[in-house]
């Protein structure tokens, strides 16, 4: 038995990832209701408050929320993947994520060996065709092993 199989998320695994995505969806929007107070408070001291000071706290504000929407996204299309029974599977090369990986990062919709290979193209451009046939081992590893 290799260490490297990873076996297919069973009903039970799903459930908990599952959980996990509404839990962390329903964080965000709870953050974002916050940003929203904090936004109409400022509004109410806007006569006191230096008006550079209050362009920047939005703005501030405006990229905090934009990440959150860009996470809340992620969420939804991680959450419709349950729904075409697709969740848990990698994009790239369909096979089965491992559970634990979805566990620290419900969002991953790549397996570790796809995504390496994606970090290496990404950060290693200069090896140039060394790094692309050495990419192309990594993933008959990984095909031989599904
Ligand atoms: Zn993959």
């Amino acid at each position: 038995m290799s260490s490297l199989e990873v076996k297919a998320l069973t009903s039970n695994q799903l459930d908990i990832l599952k959980a996990k995505l509404l839990e962390e969806k329903k964080g965000l929007v709870f953050t974002m209701s916050e940003i929203d107070d904090l936004g109409l408070a400022n509004k109410d001291n806007a006569d006191e408050v230096d008006a550079a000071m209050n362009d920047y706290e939005s703005s501030h504000q405006l990229r905090f929320r934009n990440r959150e929407v860009i996470y809340a996204k992620k969420i939804d299309k991680a959450l419709k993947k349950f729904e075409k029974e697709e969740y848990g599977l990698c994009q790239e090369c369909a096979g089965p994520i491992r559970f634990e990986r979805l566990l620290a990062r419900p969002t991953a919709e790549m397996c570790i060996l796809c995504k390496e290979e994606t970090e290496k193209e990404e950060t290693s451009n200069f090896f140039g065709r060394q790094s692309k046939s050495l990419a192309k081992t990594v993933d008959l590893t990984g095909m031989f092993v599904r």
